[in-house]
């Protein structure tokens, strides 16, 4: 599973959003998020994010692991 993390906040870059086969980055009002139950775990916009924000969650502990229940939220509150 990819989330989205902290050097997104105020870039919004969005190639990633371009790259995603199946369209599931959508956009906050400070940083993308991708849906977690859509994504196919193809990792295209780990590849193309150039500030490096996008995370495989299997990879990372501590700082860097509470954006997967952040991105989940997100898609919960709206
Ligand atoms: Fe989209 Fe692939 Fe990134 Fe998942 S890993 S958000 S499917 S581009």
């Amino acid at each position: 599973t990819y989330a989205i993390g902290a050097p997104c906040i105020d870039v919004r870059d969005r190639s990633c959003v371009a790259v995603c086969p199946v369209d599931c980055i959508y956009e906050g009002a400070r940083k993308l998020y991708i849906q977690p139950d859509e994504c196919i775990d193809c990792g295209a916009c780990m590849t193309e994010c150039p500030t490096g924000a996008v995370v495989r969650l299997e990879d990372v502990s501590g700082p860097g692991a509470e954006f997967a229940s952040d991105n989940r939220r997100f898609f919960e509150d709206v």
